[in-house]
């Protein structure tokens, strides 16, 4: 079984040659790629070390490897809110605009009296008047004050009192919601930076809706170098969002993710379960699709010579249409980025700038002689078979030197890739 997790790790780079070698590929890619690519690789490292339970169908049992892999990335355990140790526990909600802050802080204030903690919410939201009103009503609904001092007040200040205030009452928990904005701005994280020297807060925790996809990655890296969050609670999961963000979370910030929300009420927070969300971005995405898919493609001899080619790094253009058809049998680059946990969100025009990439490099390996295919380093070294190359399939030279040198990169990068995998083998290799 373990060629078959190989080949599926090298599919996934073959696969993300064509998205990352676009010119205008988008710049969120860069972050998230990363992401989905370990994740392919510690899967397939963990996989190639499993041995074939009897009885149990190799599916299912890659199936568990991913699963278990998935609730690993997402912390493992539910991680549960930290109090401070003597006086008021000091939350702090950050994240951009329309996120669902404003109504964390309620669901927050519902959940911490659901288990017996009383608690006051802070208005430190001074840039949309409606905001401060919108907590005013929440608190009220949920039963517990809100502190506010209208826009005029520094959020610091609104803060540093809020606090004052929750102290004299003896509150045990108070919940600062904090101004968004539409991106990441210098203005709102040094506002954060100001409320956190001002409040110290216990917990930080960054709201970041589960629509959010492939930015998320950028978005949780930059909250948490600026201001160092704590936590993550992961709203609007009653979409239709397969939740990708939530692996980007802890793999790029090392925190985990606390809470979720799914839906507009305040009852509507729940703790957060790796092992479910888990199951979520198994049940609605396709793992086990690939699988079985890439199972049909490969028989075991081909996988061994592809692997033995990569690591003599002889991987050459017939590799290259013989690998560009098995795909093609496995229902295009769109249906296998979509089979990928976390991928979901490359863009169907980015896909399909994909598949003219790999059309394009067809049109000239069609061209080429046999020998040319078999050993790309005749077209390296003869400019005189470029050209020709070129003229034949209607290209540029510099197209074609483009091609060679592509496959020369593609070489090293799976060579690495397969070589790092070995280093961790385990005699179900020889299988
Ligand atoms: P803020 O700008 O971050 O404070 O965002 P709000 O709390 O004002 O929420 C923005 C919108 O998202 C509101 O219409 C909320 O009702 C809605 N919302 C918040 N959380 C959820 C959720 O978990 N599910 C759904 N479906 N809607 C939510």
């Amino acid at each position: 079984m373990s060629h078959l997790f190989q080949y599926m790790a090298f599919l996934w780079s073959y696969i993300s040659t064509f998205l990352s070698s676009q010119s205008n590929a988008h710049p969120t890619l860069q972050v998230s790629v990363p992401v989905a690519r370990s994740f392919i690789e510690s899967v397939t490292e963990k996989a190639v070390g499993t041995d074939v339970i009897r009885g149990v169908q190799p599916e299912q049992q890659l199936v568990k490897v991913v699963n278990d892999e998935l609730v690993q990335l997402m912390g493992g355990e539910v991680s549960d809110l930290v109090f401070a140790k003597t006086g008021p526990t000091v939350i702090l909600l950050a994240g951009l605009q329309g996120v669902g802050k404003t109504t964390v802080c309620a669901k927050l204030a519902f959940y911490l009296k659901k288990m017996g903690k009383s608690c006051m919410l802070v208005a430190a939201d001074v840039y949309r008047p409606a905001a401060i009103d919108q907590l005013t009503i929440l608190g009220k609904k949920v039963g517990v004050p809100v502190y506010s001092e209208g826009t005029e007040a520094k959020p610091s200040e609104i803060a540093k009192n809020g606090l004052k205030e929750a102290k004299s009452k003896k509150t045990d928990v108070v919940i600062v919601d904090t101004a968004g904005r539409l991106q990441v701005d210098k203005a709102m994280m040094n506002e954060l930076k100001e409320v956190k020297k001002a409040v110290k807060p216990t917990e930080i925790l960054l709201v970041v809706d589960a629509m959010t996809g492939q930015e998320a990655a950028a978005l949780v890296g930059a909250f948490n170098v600026e201001i160092g969050i704590t936590g993550a609670i992961l709203t609007k999961l009653d979409g239709d969002s397969r939740g990708g963000a939530a692996l980007s979370i802890k793999e790029v910030s090392g925190k985990p993710i606390k809470f979720i929300g799914r839906g507009e009420r305040v009852e509507d927070l729940e703790p957060f379960y790796p092992d479910r969300m888990a199951q979520r971005i198994l049940g609605m995405g396709d793992v086990l699709s690939f699988v079985e898919q890439a199972q049909q493609v490969m028989n075991q001899e081909d996988a061994e010579e592809l692997q033995k080619k990569i690591m003599s790094a002889k991987f050459n253009f017939n590799d290259f249409l013989k690998q560009t058809k098995a795909i093609a049998q496995m229902g295009s680059f769109s249906r296998i980025i979509g089979m990928i946990p976390g991928m979901n969100k490359v863009t169907p025009a980015q896909i399909r700038e994909a598949e003219k990439n790999v059309k394009f490099m067809e049109s000239m390996i069609n061209v080429m002689t046999a020998d040319e295919r078999e050993r790309p380093e005749l077209l390296a070294e003869s400019r005189e078979r470029r050209r020709r190359v070129a003229k034949d399939a209607g290209k540029t030279e510099q197209q074609v030197s483009q091609l060679v040198s592509q496959l020369f990169q593609m070489r090293t990068r799976m060579q690495k890739m397969m070589a790092g995998m070995q280093g961790k083998d385990t005699p179900d290799m020889e299988n």
